[in-house]
């Protein structure tokens, strides 16, 4: 593989919905009245940053890879989507470099956790927080998103490769 990096993007949405927990990259929204559909945990911003690093590695997508038919993906934590795209990137000889994610929805309002989702996006892809940035956005009252009926996830993630040498080679 050369040593080029590479620049993968993931956007992802799910409906929203009264009485569903809430999550969002990864921190939880305990007093949020409406959450995401998903087979999963439905965390769009997850499964986007997912899509992001998978597809900057040139490898199938988060639907291909954990399929919606697949009894084992029902209820099952985004955070383990996050690390088998970190593992597979890693094969490949790629690790995350830096992220940058945009969400747009009217709940939950993002500002209060903004930090806490930069700070746990950082974790779950291991880099440190100054190379992730999260920016809410709101739909403007136009369309699903602004008539609050859903959440959407959009991600670019820049990936380099490592040097998997051993020190002392
Ligand atoms: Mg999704």
């Amino acid at each position: 593989m050369d040593d080029l990096p590479r620049i993968g993007l993931g956007i992802d949405l799910h409906r929203l919905e009264a009485g569903r927990p809430c999550i969002v990259g990864g921190v939880p929204f305990p007093g949020c009245p409406v959450g995401p559909v998903g087979h999963s945990d439905g965390d769009a911003v997850l499964h986007a940053a997912c899509d992001a690093v998978l597809g900057a590695a040139g490898l199938d997508d988060l639907g291909t890879l954990f399929p919606d038919r697949d009894p084992a993906n029902r209820g099952r934590a985004s955070t383990d989507f996050c690390a088998e795209a970190v593992r597979r990137a890693r094969v490949r000889g790629l690790r995350v470099w830096s992220m940058d994610a945009v969400v747009e929805t009217e709940q939950p309002k993002l500002a209060p956790q903004r930090q806490a989702i930069r700070e746990r996006l950082a974790q779950l892809f291991g880099l440190p927080v100054d190379r992730v940035n999260v920016k809410g956005k709101t739909g403007e009252k136009v369309d699903a998103i602004g008539r609050g009926e859903a959440l959407r996830a959009t991600v670019v993630a820049l990936l380099r490769p490592v040097d998997l040498r051993p020190l002392d080679s």
